[in-house]
């Protein structure tokens, strides 16, 4: 009953066999994505949902995110933002950056109210997270993280990923996502990806 969740989460971590790490899925390379095109699957979604994770508290970009946010909503797009328990490294993490850039409590749903809003979410935006977005967790009963609930992005129609390069997250699991047919990669840094994609939705 000590435990935090944290540690319930994702205390198997460190205890695997190499052989056991990384999905046969976890395969191919990682397609990427220019800018403009994001801006124009964002501009004419109906539906983008924001994912955000560690690597959205280390660029700091809350306040682009919402930035973003507005010019989608102004364009008659619905905007949610999903988060996950341990997304972040502390408790709440996502929540408290989010508030700070003003972004409505009622856009923020917890992973069991937003994972059935997958299938029909047009654009899943993944804000530098990684290991709560990893199907292995649900896919590959050897996975170190076989069994801990994830926010399922890989059901979106469409997933951009935000990150900087090939860096892996806490774990250093590989993640199947970013090989995934739909799966498409914006690299950068999450601040500056979100202020030019701002501004390129502005201008579509
Ligand atoms: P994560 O798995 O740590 O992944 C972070 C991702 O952000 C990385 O893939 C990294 O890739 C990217 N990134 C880093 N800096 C960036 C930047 N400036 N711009 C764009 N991308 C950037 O994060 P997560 O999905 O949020 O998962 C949290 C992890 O931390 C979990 O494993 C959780 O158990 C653990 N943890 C959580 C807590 C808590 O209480 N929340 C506490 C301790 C540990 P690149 O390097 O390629 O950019």
């Amino acid at each position: 009953m000590n435990r935090s969740i944290t540690n319930v989460l994702f205390g198997a971590f460190g205890n695997a066999s190499s052989s056991a790490l990384n999905s046969d899925n976890a395969q191919g390379t990682m397609r990427e994505i220019n800018l403009e095109d994001v801006a124009v699957q964002l501009a004419y979604a109906r539906q983008v949902v924001f994912v955000p994770g560690y690597g959205m508290a280390t660029a700091q970009a809350q306040h682009t995110v919402r930035e973003l946010a507005n010019a989608l909503e102004s364009k008659g797009v619905t905007i949610k933002y999903a988060i996950h328990p341990v997304a972040g490294r502390m408790p709440g993490h996502m929540n408290l950056l989010l508030a700070e850039a003003n972004v409505p409590y009622s856009s923020l749903y917890e992973l069991e109210q937003v994972n059935h809003e997958f299938p029909s979410t047009d654009v899943a935006v993944v804000i530098g997270a990684n290991d709560v977005v990893n199907p292995d967790a649900r896919d590959n009963p050897q996975s170190p993280i076989a069994g801990m609930p994830i926010l399922e992005v890989d059901r979106a129609r469409f997933v951009v990923v935000l990150k900087r390069g090939n860096g892996k997250g806490f774990s250093g699991l590989e993640n199947p996502l970013f090989f995934k047919p739909a799966t498409e990669m914006l690299y950068g840094d999450a601040r500056d990806s979100l202020a030019r994609l701002t501004q390129a939705v502005q201008q579509t």
